[in-house]
């Protein structure tokens, strides 16, 4: 079994090794160094996450935030440091601009509890994709279990408006809280799930929760637009637009603050009925979005048909624009096409400022991607959002 590794770097000993054994405990194969210049003479690059001191001697923790940025790491950097949340915050900030996956920090002295929190909210991906090509897709039964059993977790990756009008949008994504294996990426699971009948169960657990989360955004003053991807079988079911309906009522939330992400494959499948539910949840509010768009087939076909709203365009194509014209055009064209059909657009596969750049000239509405944010738990958007807020005043 492949456990996910985590490296301590403090000069500390006692503290280190105390991280350690929280870590172990967690699930997770550690390696402390006493010494950030050991660190870099032996890092090599394979880490899920790394615990910084920033305050060390000799080689303090921000040259080491620049060592790993320009590795291009893309571990998960949790920050440790006994100063005052000031530094702590600068040191934060640093590792952000310079693309580091920033997981949260703890100061000196810190509890059990509190480091073993931080741990469990983190996730694993992507830096052991590999790691992860290792698994084997868990058995459908064992699915089944964690299904009921709460194992999944919704993760949340924020939209970004390119038009200068703030908006707090994010994607539900889900991932399995494996007991063994640690987080688990939806490609996973998600086919097991649509083979084995259990999709439409996963499907609404994801949208309890996402729904219920919205909730808690909204006590907190943020108001939240969420999108949930759906698959084929679930689109199958004929009281679809009822039950969103009483789910949306139940927690008081407008239909319109919530997007269904649908693949032009899920509609392949029996069109006629999709159809009929696609514009009955339309007709309600509720927003619906073509997922992938430019990857399937018939896609012109598929917008005329279905009532969509959003257009998203695969990462495939957002990711090629820096290098490949043409990439470049299919994604103006694409942001024409749709403004003319009265939709949003909205790119995924963000990573970097140029394209960014590129997007917001060719009046592209929202972009997710790396660039922002990776996806994070519920309970850090609230304040991902309101940073990014005083950022933009
Ligand atoms: P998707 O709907 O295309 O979701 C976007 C995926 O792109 C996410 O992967 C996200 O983490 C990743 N991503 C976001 N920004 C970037 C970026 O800048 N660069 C790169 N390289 N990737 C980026 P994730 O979370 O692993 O989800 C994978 C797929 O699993 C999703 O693809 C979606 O098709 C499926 N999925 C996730 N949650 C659910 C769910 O609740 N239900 C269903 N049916 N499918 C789900
Ligand atoms: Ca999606
Ligand atoms: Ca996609």
């Amino acid at each position: 079994m492949n456990r996910p590794r985590l490296i301590v770097i403090d000069d500390e000993p006692d503290l280190a090794g105390f991280v350690c054994d929280v870590a172990e405990r967690a699930g997770f194969h550690t390696e402390q160094f006493n010494s950030a210049r050991i660190f870099k003479e032996k890092y090599n690059g394979r880490a899920d996450v790394i615990i910084l001191d920033i305050m060390m001697p000799e080689v303090d923790g921000i040259e080491v935030i620049r060592f790993l940025a320009e590795d291009n790491c893309e571990a998960q950097l949790i920050l440790i440091s006994g100063f005052d949340s000031g530094v702590l915050h600068s040191a934060q900030k640093l590792a952000t601009e310079q693309k580091l996956n920033y997981a949260g920090s703890l100061s000196k002295p810190f509890r059990y509890d509190d480091l073993n929190q931080l741990l469990n909210g983190l996730s694993i991906k992507p830096t052991n994709l590999t790691q992860q090509n290792a698994i084997e897709p868990p058995p459908a039964d064992e699915l089944h279990r964690a299904i009921n059993q709460d194992e999944l977790v919704v993760y949340y990756q924020p939209k970004v408006s390119l038009n200068g009008h703030f908006i707090a949008a994010v994607e539900a994504l889900v991932r399995w809280q494996h007991p063994t294996h640690g987080l688990l990426s939806p490609d996973l699971f998600i086919p097991t799930a649509e083979q084995h009948g259990l999709i439409d169960e996963l499907t609404w657990v994801v949208l309890k929760q996402a729904v219920a989360q919205c909730c808690l955004w909204r006590d907190q003053g943020l108001t939240v637009q969420i999108a949930v991807n759906m698959s084929a079988s679930t689109l199958k079911e004929l009281d679809l637009p009822e039950k969103m309906g009483d789910l949306v009522e139940k927690y008081g939330l407008k239909p319109s603050q919530i997007t269904l992400e649908v693949t032009e494959t899920a509609l392949m499948q029996e069109l006629t009925k999709s159809l009929d539910i696609l514009t009955r949840l339309r007709m309600r509010g509720f927003h619906l979005s073509i997922d992938d768009f430019g990857t399937g087939y018939s896609s012109l076909v598929q917008l005329y048909r279905v009532p969509f709203s959003v257009i998203k365009i695969d990462r495939s194509f957002v990711m090629e624009m820096e290098n490949d014209p043409e990439a470049t055009t299919i994604v103006e064209t694409i942001i024409l096409l749709g403004h003319k059909l009265n939709m949003k657009i909205v790119a995924e596969g963000v990573e970097t400022d140029l394209c960014c750049d590129k997007l917001a000239r060719l009046a592209c509405d929202q972009a997710q991607g790396y660039l922002f944010a990776r996806p994070m738990p519920g309970d850090q958007i609230f304040s991902w959002f309101s940073q990014r807020l005083l950022h933009e005043k």
